[in-house]
This record gives C-alpha cells, structure tokens and sequence, in this order.
C-alpha cells in the first residue's frame, strides 16, 4: 500500500544518511519529495538518481538549497514547497551536525562550536517548524511536522553536551507544539535514532561501518540488531501517513532497544 499518496513533503538534510534514506521511502509511497540541503551536488544527484530509479515518480522529486539555520533560506524552502506541489504536508526537519570531529573533554571545548552546534541542530529545527506551520495552519489541511532527535535524549555517553542539549531541546519544542498546533490538526513528534552507520557517524568515529555495527549489535538488546537508514525512513513513514493518525508529541525510540537498559 502507498501510504503518502498525493503528499507533499520537505526533508531537510536530505541530500545524505536518514534523510535520503527517507526521501527514497517517501517517494516509493506516492509522496512528493523536496529534498533540502546544503550539499547541492549530492542533493542534486541524488534526487536525479531516485529520478531514475523510480521513473514514475521523476516529477515527483526535487532538490533544494537551504541552509537551516538561515530563516530567509527556510522561508523561501517552504514557499517554494507551496508554489511547486500546491501544499504541504509533511515537514521532516532532520537536518544535523555532531560539531568538533574530535570529542574533546568538556574542559577544551569550545563555545563557537557549541553555538554552531546549537544553530543547526536547534535553531534549524525550529525554523523548520516555524515555517511549516505558517502555511499549514491557514491551509487548514492538517499536516505533519517530524523531527530527528537521537537515543542521547534517553541515554547519557553518547555524544558532546552540546549535541546532546541540543536534542533535548528539540524534543522540548515538539512538546509544546504538539500542544499549540494540535487544534489545527497538525500531528508534531520526533523520532530518537540509534548509532546508524551514515556519513555522520563515520565522521565522528572514524571507523568503518562495519566497526561501527558490530559495537551497535553488542550492546542493542536485540540479538543481532543494527539500525539502518530505513529503519528511520520507515518510523518517519509511520508517522506521516494515516496509520499514525492518533500520534503525536512522542519521542520515538528506533534503537534495537539499546537505551533501554
Ligand atoms: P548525515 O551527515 O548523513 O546527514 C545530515 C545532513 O544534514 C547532511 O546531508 C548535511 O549536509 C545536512 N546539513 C548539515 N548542516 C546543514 C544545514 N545547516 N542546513 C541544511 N542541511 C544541513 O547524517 P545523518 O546521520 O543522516 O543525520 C541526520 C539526522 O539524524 C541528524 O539530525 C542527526 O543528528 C540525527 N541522528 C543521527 C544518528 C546517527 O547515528 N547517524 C543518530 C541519532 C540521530
């Protein structure tokens, strides 16, 4: 079944990792996709080859420049959004940076990159919604705003404060959106992935992927569990379609169960 027939939908961060994952997913559901970032030639070349892939859906799918901490850059993604397809209906703000690539000790860190840090990941999600609600709300059609947060909103080790501050803040404006734009009939949540072997995380540790899901598989209480791309484009999937109608203003934990002990 094509769960997002007809809908339109703005990924952020699109170009790589979960948002592309989801972008793939979301078209293969009858969706219409912008894909949002700020690494055009990857954004641009992936949304030609999801063109090709899936050639029933070519027009389907579009590649926008927006950098998320610029709200002129949001401002005009949304727009264009609403000229392009009509509407929209989905907001995914997924757009993320871990900052620093060293983990430096607290004490070394520095205040550029937490602020950097805080812009993006923060700041960007915010304007994401911002903006989505400023044309879904006068549209009166409803619609879905989603959020990438991360399993350091359960679990402590994972991460830098500041990217850890950061989504939990995050899941502090779901919260409270989910209270203000529910009488509009917009559905507002987030989803908490685990370590997924995107080009974020490679970054970050510097290891392979495989390295990276072997730690993952001994420590995610389901035996032998790694956590894929699409396992995020499928929670996002749920939660844009009619099948998470009753949903909103969770923190979806998509981890193999890893923060839950
Ligand atoms: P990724 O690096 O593959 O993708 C992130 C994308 O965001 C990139 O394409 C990047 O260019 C884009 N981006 C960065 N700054 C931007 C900006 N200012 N404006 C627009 N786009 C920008 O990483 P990913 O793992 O797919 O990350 C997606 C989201 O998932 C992030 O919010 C991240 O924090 C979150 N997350 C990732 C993991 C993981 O293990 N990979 C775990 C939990 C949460």
């Amino acid at each position: 079944k094509r769960r997002l027939e007809g809908k339109v939908a703005i990924i952020t961060g699109g170009a790589s990792g979960i948002g592309a994952a989801t972008a793939k997913l979301f078209l293969q559901h009858g969706a219409k996709v912008i894909i949002a970032d700020i690494q055009d030639q990857l954004g641009i070349s992936l949304s030609k080859s999801l063109a090709e892939h899936c050639p029933a859906a070519a027009n389907n799918i579009h590649y926008t420049h927006c950098d998320v901490t610029s709200e002129p850059d949001v401002k005009s993604l949304v727009d264009f959004a609403v000229s392009k397809f009509g509407n929209l209906d989905i907001m995914y703000n997924n757009a993320g940076i871990v900052g620093d690539h060293e983990r430096l000790p607290v004490q070394d860190s520095s205040t550029k990159d937490f602020k950097r840090i805080m812009d993006v990941n923060l700041l960007g999600a915010f304007l994401g919604a911002k903006h989505a609600a400023r044309v879904m709300v006068p549209a009166k059609r409803g619609g879905v705003i989603l959020f990438t947060t991360s399993m350091v909103t359960m679990v402590g080790g994972m991460a830098t404060p500041a990217y850890g501050a950061s989504k939990h803040a995050v899941v502090g404006i779901m919260r409270e959106l989910c209270m203000e734009l529910g009488e509009h009939g917009i559905r507002v949540n987030c989803i908490a992935p685990g370590t997924v072997a995107t080009p974020m995380t490679m970054e970050q540790v510097k290891v392979d992927r495989e390295v990276v899901e072997e730690f993952f598989k001994s420590k995610a209480v389901l035996k032998d569990t790694v956590v894929k791309e699409e396992d995020i484009a499928e929670a996002a999937v749920y939660l844009s379609s009619d099948e998470g109608k009753v949903v909103s203003g969770v923190n979806l934990v998509v981890d193999g169960g890893f923060s839950s002990v």
